[in-house]
């Protein structure tokens, strides 16, 4: 018998988290877990934690340390708080680390992962947005690889042939067009959050379901795909697909596309980048395309959605843009969660703070400080953003 898999799961607690160790135990996966780690719920944490029997188990929010430890008394689980832990956690040298924080945050840890040279399957997108071409190449130096979690990724990294690379004639995601697909702009500007995070496919976080609703998602995803996959944004198509059936496509300089195909459920790609370049056997759901009858795309609405067009010019303006988009988009949907901005300021946030961002001379990255200045790029935007956000707050 082989010995189990260490693995350490960053935001258990979230909606990826649940998946991943939902996916573990249907599939009786022969795994170790070291460390789970959660932003705020520490209820959640405490139960997985008795459950997972990890050697550590760690709480972002450092009051929260002592309801941790009260919970796992006599567990034999050691309890962690602070962001400092959750990188350490990060860092423990596991064969495969699941990066799912949300935001900006999942970035110090997935980098603590990348330096020991683990298998890291990266959900957390905003991570690549903030600091992509650094983290990859950190990853590859200590000899340990990023496998995409994003279901669109999923889809491409499984029908990229690795020998054809240079015969790319154009990377398609597909996005399902979120719960405003249909929505005319004056819906759309009185949307509430509970509207923006009712998504038609997927049940995911708040700030990844209001993303989509904006279609901000899709935006981070081509950044996303541009990283990973080494390709130009004049490469990069969405196409909206709103049963979510397809994942996403590659098409060929002979004209040949190929696709990735399944149920909307982010288990697979999780077992798929748990068990690369095997396939891992679990009762997994089955795709039954006669029971869909058919499936239908549509060109995206760029009026509607802006979103994808500020993501563009991010990709085109290069450096630090893609880093500032993405800390202006995290404090904009904070603020539309908080109900101090209204649905179309969150695009319109963005906008702003990318051109003052630029206007200042603020987008530069050198290559030899990269995650320092990505570092900074994402204060000074979240700083900006801020202002904008204020000035809309007061207009409302
Ligand atoms: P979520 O909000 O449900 O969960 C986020 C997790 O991160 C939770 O465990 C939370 O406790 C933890 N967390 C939050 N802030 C933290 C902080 N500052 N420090 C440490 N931990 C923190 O989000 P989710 O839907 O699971 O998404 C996670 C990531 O995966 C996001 O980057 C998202 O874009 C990506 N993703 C999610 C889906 C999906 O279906 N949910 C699909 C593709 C990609
Ligand atoms: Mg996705």
């Amino acid at each position: 018998m082989t010995a189990p898999r260490q693995v350490v799961v960053l935001g258990s607690t979230g909606s990826i988290g649940l998946s991943t160790l939902s996916l573990f135990e249907e599939a009786a996966a022969p795994v170790e877990i070291l460390a789970l780690t959660a932003g705020r719920n520490v209820e959640r944490l405490i139960e997985q934690a008795r459950r997972w029997r990890p050697r550590v188990a760690v709480i972002d929010d450092e009051s929260k340390l002592q309801t941790l430890k009260d919970g796992l008394a006599g567990t034999g689980v050691r309890a962690a708080a602070g962001a400092a832990a959750v990188a350490e956690a990060a860092a423990m040298g596991a064969d495969w680390v699941m990066s799912a924080i949300v935001g900006a945050a999942g970035l110090a840890p997935t980098l603590a992962a990348a330096r020991t040279g683990a298998v890291i399957a990266l959900a957390n997108k905003e991570s690549l947005v903030c600091a992509g071409p650094a983290l990859l190449a950190i990853a590859k130096a200590a000899g340990g690889s990023v496998i995409p979690v994003d279901s669109e990724h999923s889809a491409i990294f499984q029908v990229l042939q690795p020998d054809c690379a240079h015969r790319v004639a154009r990377l398609i995601l597909t996005a399902s067009g979120g719960p405003f697909r249909t929505w005319d702009r004056a819906a759309m500007a009185a949307a509430t959050p509970e509207q923006a995070i009712a998504h038609p496919n997927w049940s995911m976080g708040a700030k990844i379901s209001v993303d989509s609703a904006t279609m901000m998602n899709k935006g981070l995803e081509m950044i996303e795909a541009s990283y990973l996959f080494d390709t130009p944004e004049t490469r990069i198509d969405v196409v909206i697909h709103p049963q979510s059936v397809i994942h996403s496509l590659v098409e060929y300089a002979d004209g040949s596309t190929l696709a990735q195909l399944g149920p909307p459920d982010m288990r697979a790609p999780i077992a798929c980048a748990f068990a690369w370049p095997d396939r891992l056997v679990w009762p997994a759901p089955r795709l039954d395309l006669a029971a869909y009858g058919q499936l239908t795309f549509e060109s995206p609405d760029l009026d509607r959605f802006p979103a994808l067009g500020i993501a563009r010019e991010a990709m085109r303006l290069g450096g630090g843009a893609p880093t500032a988009m993405n800390a202006a988009n995290e404090v904009a949907v904070a603020a539309f969660l908080d109900r101090r901005i209204g649905f179309l300021d969150i695009a319109a946030a963005v906008a702003e703070t990318l051109e003052r961002m630029n206007s200042l001379g603020n987008l530069a990255v050198a290559e030899r400080d990269a995650v320092d200045d990505a570092m900074m790029i994402d204060a000074s935007a979240r700083r900006i953003a801020a202002e904008v956000v204020a000035q809309k707050h007061r207009r409302l």
